[in-house]
């Protein structure tokens, strides 16, 4: 089969090397161009680069140049990892240009008409798309995924809003350095502390998570009435976010019942049998003292969230500790499910080769 040749904008930073590696055998999409800021551009990417993941680059990137993130690029599709004030535009510019995007970056999350997306929570959202096609033309499309700890929250929640209905939920995150980019939380800051501010992270969690469990109706996303509040916290972890959830119920709900849908979730990815999507979007762990981000955070490739400290609350009904990889189902890994559910439901049919 011809791969899907794909440009990646912000190739050289965290999320950046994440879809580079994700992506070395990839069996739909091969690497075609990087683009990165005028302090890399011009160079080779393995100059440009600091490789800061586990493994070698892969040597197929080392000797491409790194060019900058406009339009025209050699590539069928976008991925964005840019920075949220600059994605704006040059998201914008490669959609005006025809290139499908599919972004990592806050900027077009909450427009009304590009799909806020988690495979397998709201694949209907993607209806969407044939609102933006009015504005969007050429084969140019948007789609985003969402913050790295929204996501991780989001799809715990789904499963219960589907089955019990869900009222309210809080959660306090405890989030990874590698969450920050790259060089990130200076050292100084972040030995021996807990930070507790990440701006715009709370808001992003809550309204974020509102707008995903929301409803299609009319070519509109009717948000959830669910009631969702976050605090944030950087920790000294390099990778793996945790939030610590308590959740309200609209009726009356055993716990087995709640490790039951956990348990048995599957969407739509698992039954298309998507590449990167994992086997168990949930994995629920007995020991009292999981999840952990050193030991949970690569479970189901870095796809699978882990929930662990499931117990009844006395303040709201339920409790219990998420756990995700923040730069894999928080990030690239969540942006390259975006793409193949893109492939497989047929919307990437205007790619730009
Ligand atoms: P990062 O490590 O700081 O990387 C930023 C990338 O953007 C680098 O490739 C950098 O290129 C490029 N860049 C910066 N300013 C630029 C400019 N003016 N023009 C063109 N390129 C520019 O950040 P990151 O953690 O990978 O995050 C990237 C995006 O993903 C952000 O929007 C972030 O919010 C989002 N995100 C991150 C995570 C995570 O866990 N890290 C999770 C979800 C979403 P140079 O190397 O040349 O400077």
């Amino acid at each position: 089969m011809k791969k899907h040749r794909v440009g990646i904008l912000g190739a050289t930073g965290i999320v950046g090397q994440r879809f580079i590696q994700l992506l070395e055998d990839h069996p739909q999409f091969e690497v075609a161009a990087v683009a990165a800021s005028d302090r890399s551009q011009g160079k080779n990417y393995g100059d440009a680069c600091t490789w800061r993941l586990t493994g070698e680059m892969p040597e197929a990137v080392r000797r491409m140049k790194v060019q900058p993130p406009t339009p025209p690029l050699e590539c069928d599709l976008v991925f964005s990892s840019l920075p949220g004030d600059i994605a704006r535009e040059t998201e914008g510019s490669f959609a005006e240009a025809g290139y499908p995007v599919i972004s990592n970056s806050s900027a077009f999350r909450m427009d009304e008409d590009v799909p806020l997306l988690i495979p397998e929570v709201n694949h209907e959202h993607l209806g969407l798309l044939d609102r933006q096609r009015q504005r969007v033309p050429k084969g140019g499309l948007i789609v985003t995924n969402p913050n790295c700890s929204t996501i991780m929250i989001a799809l715990a929640l789904a499963p219960l809003d589907l089955a019990f209905g869900v009222d309210a939920a809080a959660a306090t995150t405890l989030q990874a350095l590698s969450g920050a980019g790259y060089p990130g939380v200076a050292s100084l800051d972040i030995l021996d502390n807990v930070l507790p501010y990440i701006s715009s992270e709370e808001e992003k969690i809550e309204t974020e998570t509102v707008r995903i469990l929301g409803r299609l109706k009319e070519n509109k996303i009717e948000h959830s009435p669910m009631r969702v509040s976050a605090q944030c916290h950087r920790v000294n972890v390099a990778d793996g976010h945790m939030a610590a959830v308590r959740v309200k119920f609209k009726k009356e709900v055993s716990v087995e019942s709640i490790r039951e849908v956990f348990e048995s979730y599957r969407s739509l990815p698992q039954e298309l049998g998507l590449h990167s999507a994992p086997q168990h979007p949930i994995v629920v762990r007995n020991e009292v003292d999981r999840p952990q981000p050193k030991f949970d955070r690569d479970a189901g490739n870095g796809m699978t969230v882990t929930i662990g400290r499931l117990f009844r609350d006395n303040v709201l009904d339920y409790r219990f500790v998420a756990l995700s990889h923040n730069t894999i189902r928080g990030a690239a890994g969540a942006a390259i499910l975006n793409a193949e559910l893109l492939i497989a439901t047929g919307r990437l049919t205007g790619a730009k080769s």
